[in-house]
């Protein structure tokens, strides 16, 4: 008897037919004799709708009563699915975040996991139960209800998949696996049979969102297999795994992009040591995640600092940079809102030297400018502008081989 967790996407619980379709996959499992935990998102679209009320009603709504509220879309699922299992003659029974023992710091909106009890979980599952379990929810040690940030009900199944060491934890969502680029951007993208935690981190944290960067985190941490299906149809889906010698044969193994992002630039600022210090000293302390930085050259003795910040957290990094800016006497800050991130990953970059240049030259061929790069081991990434991003993800996809009916560069 295997133990596995699945988990079930916005989309795959969006309507009514759906929930019953899963409820059959759910109903396959448990007459295979497996013991199972399941764990589901919202109703597709249904977290976007509690935000966008909440925002009608302030520019800056409470994160605490944001928690409470976006957590509600999860304990609808649940409910609508144990009561279809209960009709099928399963036992099955549904948990929040707080009945299966989440508990988190208190971020409210991004809490971040530090402990689960599974005592109630593993009594549910001795008794033959079927956990039906809301996802992307816990509570801090208050008490108040937390979420995991968005896409957090990944996090959710890799986290109770790691604490009852599950023989694997099984997203479906609506896509059959993971693709060399996003299939509704790169219409030739090519389904994954592997790939790596590490690469899967850099895939997932530069925009491919079919899994939560910190899911992947936490599953590459606790060795916890995943494997990535459609709930829709049949498919050995993608494997999340150990890097193995096949992976470095590949040159890159998928594109990103993500328009999540913004530019922020302080024009004019004194060339002397200590200023970018005080600059991303401040940001930092506001747990502002700075991602790419440029130093323009020195001129006059005055610089330019460009650098990237999430688009959500632009307003809160505009007053604190607007004032480190003035306390250090630069002309002014300017913003923009249109820009792109678009990246490409591979463990096989590692040994492989010239990557850059040609993804350079052929963003160039297109007329596609750059404003900002930044490299590691694996990965490669171009600010660009946003409205160039889908071209420059399909013209990487086919300079370096991955599409569908290509031929290897
Ligand atoms: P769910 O609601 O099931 O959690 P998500 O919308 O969060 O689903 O994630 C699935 C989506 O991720 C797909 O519909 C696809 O558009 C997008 N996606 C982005 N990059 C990739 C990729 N490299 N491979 C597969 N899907 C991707
Ligand atoms: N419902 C949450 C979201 O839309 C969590 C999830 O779907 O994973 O972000
Ligand atoms: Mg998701």
């Amino acid at each position: 008897m295997a133990c596995y967790v699945q988990k079930f996407g916005g989309t795959s619980v969006g309507t009514i037919e759906r929930i019953q379709h899963v409820a059959r996959l759910v109903e396959q499992t448990y007459k295979a004799g497996h013991q199972l935990v399941v764990v589901l998102s919202a109703m597709s679209g249904e977290t976007d709708r509690l935000l966008k009320m909440a925002k009608e009603l302030s520019a800056d709504p409470d994160d605490r009563e944001m928690d409470v509220l976006l957590s509600s879309g999860e304990r609808v699922t649940i409910a609508l699915m144990a009561i279809v299992l209960k009709k099928l003659g399963i036992k099955a029974r549904s948990f929040t975040g707080r009945q299966v023992g989440i508990v988190t710091d208190s971020a409210h909106t991004k809490a971040r996991v530090s402990r689960v009890d599974t005592e109630r979980v593993k009594g549910a599952l001795k008794e033959g139960v079927v956990p039906i379990v809301a996802g992307f929810q816990g509570i801090n040690e208050a008490s108040d209800v937390t979420t995991l940030g968005r896409g957090g009900s990944d996090l959710t199944a890799v986290v109770l998949a790691a604490a009852l060491k599950a023989d694997s934890c099984v997203i479906y969502t609506d896509v059959d696996g993971v693709y060399t680029a996003d299939p509704n951007i790169v219409p030739l993208a090519r389904r994954l049979e592997k790939v790596s935690y590490e690469e899967m981190l850099e895939l997932a944290s530069l925009g491919a969102k079919v899994l939560q960067t910190r899911s992947v985190e936490l599953a590459a941490k606790y060795r916890v297999p995943v494997v990535v299906k459609s709930t829709f149809q049949d498919g050995p889906g993608t494997l999340v795994v150990e890097e193995d010698a096949d992976m470095e044969q590949v040159l890159v193994s998928g594109v990103t992009g993500d328009r999540h992002q913004a530019k922020v630039t302080v024009v004019g600022v004194p060339d002397q040591p200590g200023i970018a210090a005080k600059l991303f000293g401040q940001i930092a302390q506001s747990s502002i995640n700075v991602d790419m930085i440029i130093q323009n050259v020195s001129q006059d003795s005055l610089t330019d600092i460009s650098f990237t910040v999430p688009r959500a957290d632009l307003p809160r990094s505009m007053s604190l940079v607007q004032d480190v800016a003035k306390s250090i006497n630069a002309r002014s800050v300017e913003v923009n809102e249109t820009i792109a991130k678009v990246s490409m990953v591979g463990v096989g970059m590692r040994s492989h030297s010239g990557v850059a240049a040609q993804m350079f030259q052929a963003l160039s061929r297109e007329g596609i400018n750059i404003m900002m790069i930044s490299t590691s081991e694996i990965k490669i990434s171009c600010v660009v502008e946003e409205k160039y991003m889908e071209l420059a993800m399909r013209t990487l996809h086919q300079e370096f081989g991955l599409d569908a009916s290509g031929i290897k560069a």
